[in-house]
């Protein structure tokens, strides 16, 4: 069954029977809980879009390792036009979820590990390659849901993984028993964790000499014996629990969720790297510079779906006409397509690597990340500036549905006439949710945070720009010496 309706998805996650600390309590049938459900719903948006006639040609591609006709969110990129369209994919994807659908990551990790597993077993004899290709087929034909988990909790910033007070602060091979592996650790910020059928742990940094235990990288499955989860709070997210669904505003949502490893053991035929850390960096790298592509199209999505908004409250407003309202929207769509350029950019400048898959042009994958650290900032303080002050102070849908105070909401929010005043509230609640509500986590504090911070970006940008080339050009146009 390469190809899963969203359906099948859900059935088929639900069927992992996690369980998952939640404001307090330990929960089960996640898919039945209201803060998870909205997630959920957005990881089935990629499933269903393989069926859709519409958009299937996008979404649909030949495997090159099991020859089957599989989802694009578990290919492995063989060209560059595999790149420019799993960018368009996400938009596609940003677009019509609004928030994070959280399938990328996996989809960026299985690309950095199959280059890297490819070239760590040519220069030290190991097996990994194999495994990995046996086990992404795998994947591929089940069309499963993958966690990629790179980020450590670090502990004190300043410390090597090997001076931290607790040496689980970075995740590490703990023990090692016949036939595997036993890691212990932690991974933070997990993106879709709990909607997701397996883990690739990575590591987080480049490991040196003397920090072998650390340079692991191996496929959990989400149930495995040991794991366990902590759920991610969101601004406003238990607006999601409440009887009426206006004031959640949108009906699709993200998931971040504190993953924890208690000696889980993982048998060898999942374990990618064990110790090398010489390629521990090259994993790291390759990683983030995929995830630094994806949101060239996941945010610029998002960012369509905040411009349409805005177009549409300032309409509902009656403003729509005035110069300055659609100069604000021009420069909404002008720091978007910005963003999606440079997703577009590095993808169709992408090259395929030693194991045959394509990377992404590492320089430009960096700006386009950089420019995520910036531009959706800009698009929700002009969302804002243009949806007015109700964006913070509008009356619940509870006291909409009030027989008191109903009649005096609709009475006072009238605004344009050719709309409905709760289609207006419904807008402003969705310009909420992105700007300041449980969607900014995936517009904003992802757009600054995920595939890293800014710093990062710039660390790249200044390793991959070529300056002295720059510099030797300069000198030869002026004749220095
Ligand atoms: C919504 C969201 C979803 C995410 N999803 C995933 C996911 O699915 N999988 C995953 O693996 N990760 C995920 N992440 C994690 C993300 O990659 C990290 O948040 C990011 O790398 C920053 O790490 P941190 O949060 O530990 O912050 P920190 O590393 O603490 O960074 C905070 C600040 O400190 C600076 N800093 C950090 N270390 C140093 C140092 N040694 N010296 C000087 N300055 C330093 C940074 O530059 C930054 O400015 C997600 C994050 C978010 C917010």
């Amino acid at each position: 069954m390469a190809l899963k309706t969203g359906k099948q998805y859900l059935e088929s996650v639900a069927d992992l029977k996690l369980e998952a600390h939640m404001l307090g309590r330990k929960s089960g049938d996640l898919g039945e809980h209201g803060l998870v459900q909205p997630s959920q719903k957005a990881v089935a948006f990629t499933f269903d879009a393989a069926h859709d006639p519409a958009t299937r040609d996008l979404f649909c591609v030949e495997s090159s390792l099991c020859k089957a006709e599989i989802n694009r969110f578990t290919h492995l990129h063989q060209s560059a036009e595999d790149l420019v369209n799993k960018v368009k994919m996400q938009r596609y994807c940003g677009a019509g979820t609004a928030c994070c659908f959280q399938r990328c990551v996996g989809l960026d990790a299985a690309n950095a590990i199959y280059s890297t597993t490819f070239e760590c077993d040519q220069k030290h004899g190991t097996d990994y390659h194999q495994r990995f290709k046996d086990y992404w087929s795998w994947i591929q034909q089940n069309d499963l849901v993958v966690d990629g988990a790179m980020t450590d909790p670090k502990g004190d910033r300043g410390k090597r993984p090997k001076d931290q007070v607790d040496p689980d602060l970075f995740l590490r091979v703990k023990e090692r028993r016949p036939g595997g592996v036993v890691i212990s650790g932690a991974k933070l910020h997990q993106t879709g964790m709990l909607n997701s059928h397996e883990i690739l742990v990575m590591p987080t940094l480049t490991m040196r000499p003397g920090e072998e235990a650390w340079a692991v990288c191996c496929a959990v499955p989400t149930n495995a014996e040991g794991v366990r989860y902590i759920y991610g709070r969101q601004a406003s997210d238990t607006r999601k629990l409440e009887a009426d669904p206006l004031d959640v505003g949108n009906p699709f949502g993200g998931q971040e969720v504190m993953t924890v490893f208690e000696d889980v053991f993982v048998p060898d035929e999942r374990v990618f790297l064990d110790g090398e850390v010489d390629f521990s960096g090259t994993l790291v790298e390759r990683f983030a510079s995929y995830h630094r592509q994806s949101y060239g199209g996941c945010k610029v999505g998002v960012g369509d779906a905040l411009i349409g908004a805005t177009a549409l409250i300032a309409q509902m407003n009656g403003v729509a006409g005035a110069s300055h309202i659609k100069d604000k929207i021009v420069e909404m769509i002008h720091l978007n397509e910005t963003i999606f350029s440079c997703g577009i950019a590095c993808s169709a400048t992408g090259e395929a690597t030693a194991a045959g898959n394509y990377l992404v042009n590492l320089l430009l994958a960096n700006v386009c990340k950089l420019n995520v650290t910036r531009f959706p900032y800009e698009l929700a303080r002009l969302a804002t500036d243009v949806a007015g002050g109700l964006l913070g102070t509008m009356p619940s849908a509870a006291d909409l549905n009030d027989p008191v105070a109903g009649p005096y909401i609709k009475k006072y929010l009238a605004a344009n006439p050719d709309f409905p005043v709760v289609d207006r509230m419904k807008v402003l609640r969705l310009i909420e949710n992105l700007v300041a509500g449980a969607g900014a986590v995936g517009y904003l504090i992802e757009s600054m945070h995920g595939a890293g911070p800014p710093t990062a970006q710039r660390i790249m940008i200044g390793r991959q720009a070529d300056l002295e080339q720059k510099v030797a050009r300069v000198k030869n146009m002026l004749g220095l010496v």
